[in-house]
């Protein structure tokens, strides 16, 4: 008999690499799947084409005959590329995409049919997709789920579908998707932005949010992972004994790509060119199979909108080439799992990252003054930007042996700490001329535009400043980034409001200049959002000890990390910010204690599957094959057989053992699932399930593990780690 495990083992060694050929330059074929700028230019009227523009970048309204218009044209730049169908692509709360195709197509009678793609479907459609989750939104039946154009993220042709970004909004308002969130921080970040950068110049007119997210991931034979079926269920191996080599030679970070992974790579990358996904960086990670791919940094919006069709496209590609994505936080245990850091700045529609130091002093304040903005808004709310990382799958990096910790600190490494340090000595109140040529030539005149620890930077911080932008490097491998990224704009949106408020009281009431001012608020903000800053280990455990004392949150679970979410404080934010109202958050939050549930129920399930049904009968086979070698030992050697045949006995007895260690946790474990399933309340249920249910996996995994040891490799049915992980 040969095994599912041998077969897919076979197959992947066989396997010959799909060719692909590239074009010659990718810039080439860049955005020519994209209804971009140049292409509306093109396509539109004058008046349709200012019309959008002042949509994108103002927020206007489209008016209905600049639609049909949009429209129209659109559909004429999508036919003569052989599409057929169009779709409203929107992000709901599932955490993925989700596309509905309605075909162009449209009969006019007589036998007769036309291509028709008028703006009221660009504008508005309404999918229905009441399976989505809603948080009880949508419970009552008049509740119905709208999509409408976001013309802030350009229209694309994805294979013979003409995708139009949009948002996903109960009919009575609320957001049912990430993305309404987000595009209302980005506004909110944009306004309070704006006001302060006019401190500083008063031609600017907006201030936009980047988004610079890197995307982790492995690449494993599809063979291979059909072959687990924990893999294909859950995304993660729920057990496997980690196979003699690691990642402990660090061989693979950065080593030359294998053949087959290139090939993906290099078709992969076609294809975002075409899509307009300015993919610019590629590399093997420190796990073996495990890849990063980066692009370069785009507006927040459609850098979320492109990482998730990213996410989409990679899964197609690797298809085709025989591979499957693994974009789960902790796929295998005891080597890396896989992030997304979300590298953020703004920046100002003159040209300027508010984030970035630079030669003039005056151009150093308003760096200080965005950098300590953003220190103190994660400062005041270092808990929910934990909870905006929750997940059942990244509870196992952050928290868990491998960090980044589940405290959120900030490290700004050694030359800006001096620069804080001095200005916290700043004086109260009005400076002397003396005091400000001081500040300004030795302070903040001194701030190099280069730092030198943006090369030497702390990798174990979870938000680090790199020089020019701060880092979110918590971030799950499966996370949509609207989530972190509403969470960030919305409370530096906060902290800047509350800052002009402060700064414009301090020049009306106490009659300082506005320099003065800010210098005095930006002392206070020092002051008060110190305890924030770290430039240790971040993976210690005296780091732990010194954040408890600090009084940091340490949320380890999701359940728990996700109180932060619906606590008066976060209510009260996102309503004064206009992002979200209270039914919003309360449904969200309730949507992924949901889910937290369903992901570890699904676990519990699936590893109860794989160790009664595939791991005990394989060790009673082995157990049998020893039992008939022992009585044949017997047979020839009579009274001598009992030290002859000791080890093989130990075995039998060990492998017993196991066996019972494997049926009685997985038995306690389905009787703490049926409990917790009883429960109705969706926290206290997700909480079950994290400290009732989730420990025994471990437990059996414990056991499942040993026997893998033990067992004739001939006959254990479980692709093994060393196969997964280096068979290519
Ligand atoms: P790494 O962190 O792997 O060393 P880099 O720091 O060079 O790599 O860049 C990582 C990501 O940061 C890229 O996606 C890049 O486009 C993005 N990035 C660079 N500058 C900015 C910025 N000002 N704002 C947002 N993202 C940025
Ligand atoms: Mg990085």
């Amino acid at each position: 008999m040969t095994s599912f495990r041998f077969k897919a083992l076979k197959q992947t060694i066989n396997r010959k690499p799909i060719k692909f050929i590239e074009p010659r330059k990718h810039s080439e074929s860049f955005g020519i799947n994209v209804f971009s700028e140049n292409t509306m230019r093109q396509y539109l009227t004058k008046d349709a084409y200012e019309g959008v523009m002042n949509a994108m970048n103002y927020g206007s309204k489209i008016d209905r005959k600049i639609a049909d218009q949009v429209a129209s044209s659109m559909k004429d730049w999508a036919m003569a590329k052989g599409v057929t169908h169009y779709t409203h692509w929107f992000q709901p709360l599932t955490g993925g995409t989700a596309e509905k195709h309605d075909a162009f197509f449209e009969p006019i009678g007589g036998g007769n049919a036309i291509e028709r793609f008028g703006g009221s479907e660009l504008v508005q459609q309404e999918p229905d997709a009441s399976s989505f989750p809603s948080g009880g939104i949508r419970n009552t039946f008049e509740a119905r789920g709208y999509t409408a154009w976001d013309p802030t993220s350009p229209a694309f042709i994805y294979g013979t579908t003409l995708c139009i970004p949009t948002i996903f909004v109960a009919y009575t308002g609320e957001a049912l998707d990430n993305k309404t969130p987000l595009l209302r921080a980005l506004q909110s970040v944009d306004k309070h932005a704006t006001a302060i950068a006019k401190y500083f110049d008063k031609n600017v007119k907006k201030v936009t949010a980047s988004l610079g997210w890197e995307q982790e991931y492995f690449l494993i034979d599809k063979a291979l992972v059909i072959s687990r079926p924990d893999l294909i269920m859950t995304g993660r191996t729920l057990l496997g004994h980690s196979s003699a080599k690691g990642q402990q030679l660090d061989d693979h970070y950065f080593g030359s790509i294998p053949q087959r992974a290139l090939n993906f790579m290099r078709e992969l990358e076609f294809e975002c060119m075409k899509l307009g996904i300015p993919v610019k960086t590629r590399h093997n990670e420190v796990a073996p199979n495990q890849f990063e791919l980066a692009p370069i940094y785009e507006e927040a919006n459609l850098a979320v909108d492109h990482n998730s069709l990213l996410m989409d496209v990679m899964g197609k590609v690797a298809s085709k080439h025989n591979f499957r994505i693994l974009f789960h936080e902790k796929p295998f245990a005891g080597i890396n799992g896989s992030g997304k850091h979300n590298n953020w700045s703004l920046s100002t529609n003159t040209g300027i990252n508010l984030l970035s130091p630079s030669k003039t002093p005056m151009r150093n304040l308003q760096f200080l003054t965005f950098f300590i903005n953003t220190i103190k808004a994660i400062r005041e709310y270092e808990e929910l930007m934990r909870a905006g990382i929750a997940s059942a799958s990244n509870d196992h990096r952050l928290g868990a042996n491998e960090a980044p910790p589940a405290i959120i600190s900030v490290f700004i490494g050694e030359q800006l700490t001096k620069v804080l340090n001095d200005l916290e000595g700043v004086t109260d109140g009005k400076l002397s001329p003396e005091e400000k040529t001081d500040l300004k030539l030795n302070v903040v005149g001194k701030i190099p535009e280069i730092l030198l620890d943006n090369t030497d930077r702390n990798r174990t911080s979870p938000f680090a400043f790199t020089g020019n932008k701060f880092e979110f490097r918590a971030v799950g491998s499966q996370a949509n980034c609207a989530k972190p990224m509403t969470i960030l704009n919305t409370i530096v949106a906060k902290q800047l409001k509350d800052f002009k408020i402060e700064v414009d009281s301090l020049i009306k009431n106490k009659d300082l200049k506005k320099d003065e001012a800010i210098f005095n608020v930006l002392r206070e903000y020092i002051k008060q959002s110190k305890d924030i800053l770290f430039e240790g280990n971040g993976y210690s455990i005296e780091w732990e000890k010194e954040a408890k004392k600090r009084g940091l949150s340490n949320n380890k679970t999701t359940p728990i990390a996700l109180k932060s979410k619906i606590s008066q404080k976060t209510i009260d934010l996102y309503g004064e910010m206009k992002v979200m109202s209270e039914v919003e958050i309360k449904a969200r939050h309730e949507i992924q204690l949901d889910e937290y549930s369903l992901r570890i129920q699904i676990e519990g399930r699936v590893l109860g599957d794989i160790a009664l049904n595939h791991v005990v009968p394989t060790a009673v086979n082995y157990q049998n094959i020893l039992i008939k070698n022992v009585t044949g030992l017997k047979k020839v050697f009579g009274n001598e057989f009992e030290a002859i045949a000791k080890d093989q006995m130990d075995l039998i007895r060990k492998i017993s053992e196991h066996i019972a260690g494997i049926t009685t946790k997985t038995n306690l474990m389905i009787e703490e699932r049926k409990k917790a399933n009883l429960i109705e309340e969706a926290e206290a249920k997700a909480i079950d399930y994290c400290d009732k249910v989730r420990p025994y996996f471990d437990e059996v995994r414990y056991h499942c593990d040993k026997l893998e040891l033990m067992i004739d490799d001939e006959l254990w049915p479980l692709t093994k780690y060393r196969e997964m992980l280096f068979t290519r």
